[in-house]
């Protein structure tokens, strides 16, 4: 109800939270907070077991969770095939650097490549460092391959973009809690309007050595270029020269009812950039997926990180590939998003202002009559649903490709509730 929503928001901080959390959640949150940075504003839940689609917080309650960890959880918490992969690996095998091969690499990156349809896989770890590896990349090819003069190349990115936290991809964001105060910025990125063809095809110049995009942008707000876009950006890369580096971290591994974001529009960039989902929600594995041309450049003690690759990252990352590689948790994205998008669409009008979905992957923009993105979270947590604002009014929802029907059905009709 609008209402009881507006009136919760117009209370203190702490009459919220007193209505939505109980005990230990209160004592334990306060605890989390006393030492901690402050770079994040989590809502006051405090979650201590979870499975499938659901957790369990300090105080026994549950919550369907509809972020899934940002799609680093698609294949939901404590996957039976995920936990055994880790297990098996834990107990065998868990780091040995890069200074040596370990007996898990090889199955790891050669099915992650096959899975691209690419000859070469790099392993990093964050999301951010696989972005910085594909930067350096890009610039180093561009110097080798098409002879751009040293120091001059050129990469062109996107508004709205979010592509990680590393002082390089601030520095080339434009949401300014990202960026402001954490200059100077590297050089070298050329800044066009998301979705915009005419615009990407002027920034094109003699240095440019690659486009970076998402190919939906969901840190943005499940932004949706328009149709067409994407392929456009290959066939401009392909005209110029340049390379296009496909940021598919978040868009990714089955997120969209596709393999890749990419795919809808039959695309294929020259560099996949894959992080999140990659690690099962167990560990941070990340990668960088190109064909030797590409990703050739680099040589010895030229790029590297020290659990890059590591056993255990790459036995949970060689099941999660095999579980994409049948394209059943793909077909059930598609399934799930179209019984989502009918009941999103059904709201707009009636608490939202526009949905855009792709897959099992939406952005809501609340009416801002209805109160914040972060005052319908705390509505929905209330009503033991777990959700994320971003940018002030739009709500992303991302639940796990594993999610049973009827559970999503429910958590939607807790947001329908919330916002009408
Ligand atoms: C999350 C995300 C990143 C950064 O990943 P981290 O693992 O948080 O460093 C980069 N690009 C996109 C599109 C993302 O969603």
């Amino acid at each position: 109800m609008t209402t009881s929503l507006t009136t919760e928001a117009a209370g203190t901080q702490s009459r919220t939270a007193a209505s939505t959390t109980g005990q230990r959640t209160e004592a334990e949150f306060a605890r989390a907070e006393a030492h901690t940075a402050h770079n994040y504003h989590p809502l006051p839940v405090v979650v201590a077991h979870a499975e499938g689609a659901w957790m369990t917080d300090v105080d026994g309650r549950r919550h369907l969770d509809l972020l899934s960890g940002y799609s680093a959880l698609n294949f939901g918490h404590s996957h039976p095939r995920l936990l055994r992969a880790a297990h098996e690996q834990l107990d065998s095998l868990t780091l040995t650097s890069r200074a040596f091969v370990h007996d898990r690499f090889a199955d790891f990156t050669a099915a992650l490549a096959a899975l691209c349809g690419k000859e070469l896989v790099l392993p990093m770890n964050t999301g951010a460092e696989a972005v910085e590896t594909a930067i350096k990349v890009a610039r180093k090819w561009g110097y080798e391959a098409k002879g751009v003069p040293a120091d001059r190349a050129e990469i062109i990115v996107m508004s709205g973009n979010f592509h990680g936290r590393t002082t390089t991809i601030v520095g080339f964001s434009d949401d300014p809690d990202a960026r402001d105060g954490f200059g100077p910025f590297t050089p070298g990125f050329v800044p066009v309007p998301y979705g915009d063809e005419a615009a990407l095809a002027a920034a094109f110049g003699p240095h440019t050595v690659a486009v970076l995009a998402e190919p939906i942008q969901g840190e943005g707000g499940v932004v949706i270029p328009p149709a067409g876009y994407l392929r456009a950006v290959r066939r401009l890369c392909t005209e110029h020269g340049a390379l296009f580096l496909a940021d598919e971290i978040q868009a990714g591994l089955g997120r969209t009812g596709r393999t890749f974001a990419c795919d809808h529009e039959d695309v294929v960039p020259d560099v996949y950039i894959l992080g999140k989902a990659l690690g099962g929600g167990i560990v941070p594995v990340s990668a960088v997926v190109a064909d030797r041309d590409v990703l050739g450049v680099l040589r010895p003690g030229q790029h590297g990180s020290t659990f890059g690759g590591n056993p255990l990252a790459c036995a949970v990352g060689q099941a999660v590939v095999e579980m994409l590689a049948t394209g059943d948790l793909q077909r059930r994205a598609l399934e799930l998003g179209t019984a989502m998008r009918e009941r999103l669409e059904a709201m707009v009008g009636s608490g939202a202002l526009a949905v855009r979905t792709r897959g099992l992957w939406a952005g809501i923009d609340v009416d801002p009559a209805v109160g914040t993105g972060r005052d319908v979270c705390e509505a929905l947590l209330a009503r033991g649903v777990l959700a994320k604002d971003t940018h002030g009014s739009t709500i992303r929802l991302a639940p796990p490709l594993v999610i049973d029907p009827e559970d999503l059905s429910w958590g939607l009709d807790q947001l329908a509730a919330v916002i009408s």
